[in-house]
């Protein structure tokens, strides 16, 4: 998926969810709004009708008043005028004089010239009744027990309104205007009036005002419907549309009250007394706030068309286009695998960086690639040679072996000749100086003694030396030769301890014993392991002040193991690996406080280990040493 296609398909998104909100959210906002709009607008309209109907029954009354003031129509001649006091529909016939003609035209032209005046008519006292247009059946009737009549006589000089009636032959709802003819005297002689039909005149006024809602409602005070849409509510109680809201309704001034699938927005008209309502549909708003939704939602989809329009243009321009473009670089560099190639550094901000960041790791990569080659090529020629090398390094180390050989043959027989050499002359010196001491060559006195006793101790511990010294360069020539016998180690590690003792005793140290005479014999060489034996006892008398020495021999399985424990100065744990090293002590230099060679132990483990056996250490400084001597046991026919 490219990335301009993705931005795309975000955008898409965005839109539809932007789309869900405002179409979700935004109806129910605009619901109200609209209710409040359609109310408002419907009371304008209301006072609008209100306001032409008064004035229409206003301009009648004015019709009627200027009618009876004409002086056709105010004739007091009027004994031959139509009368159908003794009328009968099978035998009337109009016989018209002149003077009543002229009042007849006269009506017909207003009538005509009023479209919502549904008769003109007069009254006289003697029961004549004159009317614009002949009566459709002209049935027996006096005008003079109708109520208009009535009403306009009793009102003399004023223009009055009957009480809405139906019509006789219509279903509309009318209501008279009349006055009364009144002479000179106030003598009343006759009643001049018009009807207006109100339902026509309802939907005139509607249609004038061009309401959107379009259905009416016109009820009297006494709640009697004067104008419906249905004709058949005419006359009746307003209860029948609006229940038990009806109470509200008439006693309000204005309002609005709320119906099953309508609301009905109402005014009571002051000049008339009247109620005129007019229903709206929730349809109605629903419509428009659909109508509304729709538009908004047109403006979104085409906002969002253009931002999506102008930031992919944008975009293609700052991002995708430099992205692409490394993109295509960095793959051909993939490809191709050639580092050579320079990456174009272009566009700002991060793609700027990337960019650089990419050229500066090619550069690095091709870097690297070159050190590599050099390095491979290098290793070849390397390998090419190897054999050559090889050989030359085999010559030089022959070489060399064949000189350190004959270095440590040398080194040996000179050991050897020396070690002879010394021994002899130490020897007489020992021999010699012993007979003086013993006083066979005469009496000493006591500092020619102590003189000769010191001559005789060094020469005696120069011959140590040489010995082990001697010894070792042996074993490390592989010269040393050991005698093979059955040992009896309990009976060699008694004798080894009575040759220290003396030692001990100077030094106020006891030497313990748990030699178990059973423990049994090993095969080996009773004087080396004899050597062994007083070497670790001298040393454990040597580094032990006070405390004591335990000297332990026993039978463990297949091995004689003795054991020779000290309560002396200890060893170090980084010390106890080196002390089987020769020439190695852990004190050294001036501060050296025990006489020793550094070689005793060196020994004793190789002389031990080529017997078979081992020698193990444990110690802690300051509270002792334990050394254990492990030896093969001897079996019988071994
Ligand atoms: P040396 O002749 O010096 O005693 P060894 O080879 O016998 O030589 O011992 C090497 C070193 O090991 C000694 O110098 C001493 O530091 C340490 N050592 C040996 N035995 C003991 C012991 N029982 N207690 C403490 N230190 C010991």
């Amino acid at each position: 998926m490219t990335l301009r296609f993705r931005v795309l398909l975000l955008y898409l998104l965005i839109g539809v969810l932007v789309i869900v909100i405002v179409g979700g959210l935004l109806p129910s906002t605009l619901q109200a709004q609209q209710r409040d709009a359609v109310t408002r607008e419907s009371l304008v309209q209301l006072r609008h009708i209100d306001y032409a109907l008064s004035g229409f029954v206003e301009e009648a009354r004015y019709d009627v008043l200027e009618l009876s003031m004409n002086p056709l129509v105010r004739t007091r001649d009027d004994a031959r005028f139509t009368s159908f006091l003794n009328a009968s529909e099978a035998t009337f016939e109009y016989t018209v004089t002149p003077p009543e003609q002229a009042i007849v035209d006269l009506f017909r032209a207003y009538q005509r010239s009023h479209p919502y005046v549904s008769s003109v008519y007069m009254g006289r006292e003697n029961g004549a009744f004159v009317r614009a247009y002949p009566r459709a059946r002209p049935t027996e009737y006096d005008p003079r027990d109708r109520p208009w009549y009535q009403l306009g006589k009793a009102h003399p000089g004023e223009v009055v309104k009957t009480d809405p009636y139906r019509a006789v032959t219509t279903p509309d709802v009318n209501i008279g205007i009349v006055t009364a003819l009144v002479d000179e005297d106030g003598t009343v002689y006759g009643v001049v009036g018009a009807d207006i039909t109100l339902v026509n005149l309802t939907s005139y006024l509607v249609s004038v005002s061009r309401a959107s809602a379009g259905e009416m409602l016109l009820v009297d005070p006494n709640g009697t419907i004067l104008a419906a849409g249905d004709p058949a509510l005419l006359f009746s109680d307003v209860g029948a549309v609006l229940g038990d809201q009806s109470p509200t309704f008439l006693e309000t001034d204005e309002g609005v009250l709320y119906l099953d699938d309508r609301f009905l927005v109402y005014r009571r008209s002051p000049a008339l007394g009247w109620t005129i309502g007019t229903f709206v549909p929730f349809d109605l708003i629903g419509q428009r706030v659909n109508e509304a939704v729709r538009t908004v939602i047109l403006f979104v989809v085409f906002g969002l068309g253009l931002l999506a329009v102008f930031t992919l243009a944008g975009l293609d321009h700052l991002v995708i286009h430099p992205l692409a473009r490394l993109t295509r670089e960095s793959r051909r560099i993939a490809e191709t695998g050639d580092l050579d190639q320079e990456i174009e550094v272009t566009g700002s901000g991060e793609i700027a960086v990337l960019s650089r960041s990419l050229r500066a790791m090619v550069e690095t990569i091709a870097t690297m690639e070159r050190g590599r080659r050099q390095a491979l090529a290098e290793l070849r020629a390397y390998r090419d040679h190897l054999e050559e090398t090889v050989a030359e390094r085999t010559r030089d180390l022959a070489r060399a072996k064949e000189q350190a050989e004959s270095a440590d043959r040398l080194k040996s027989a000179f050991l050897a000749t020396m070690s002879h050499e010394l021994r002899t002359p130490l020897n007489s010196i020992i021999g010699f100086s012993g007979i003086l001491l013993q006083g066979l060559a005469g009496p000493l006195n006591p500092e020619q003694r102590k003189q000769l006793g010191m001559v005789h101790d060094s020469a005696q511990h120069l011959l140590a030396l040489i010995n082990d010294v001697l010894d070792i360069s042996k074993i490390e020539a592989g010269e040393f030769r050991l005698a093979g016998e059955p040992v009896p180690v309990p009976a060699v590690l008694t004798k080894a301890v009575a040759t220290v003792r003396p030692l001990a005793d100077e030094k106020g140290l006891p030497i313990e014993m748990a030699v178990d005479p059973a423990a049994g014999e090993v095969w080996g060489d009773r004087r080396r392991i004899e050597q062994v034996f007083l070497n670790l006892l001298s040393n454990a008398v040597k580094f032990t002040e006070q405390g004591h020495v335990r000297v332990a021999c026993a039978r463990e399985g297949d091995r004689v193991v003795t054991s020779i424990q000290d309560t002396g100065i200890g060893i170090a744990e980084e010390d106890l690996a080196r002390i089987f090293q020769p020439f190695s002590q852990v004190e050294t230099g001036l501060t050296r406080r025990y006489e020793g060679t550094g070689l005793g132990l060196s020994i004793s483990k190789r002389l031990t280990e080529m017997m078979g056996g081992t020698i193990e250490v444990e110690s802690r400084v300051g509270r002792g040493s334990t050394f254990r001597v492990l030896l093969p046991a001897y079996r019988e026919g071994q």
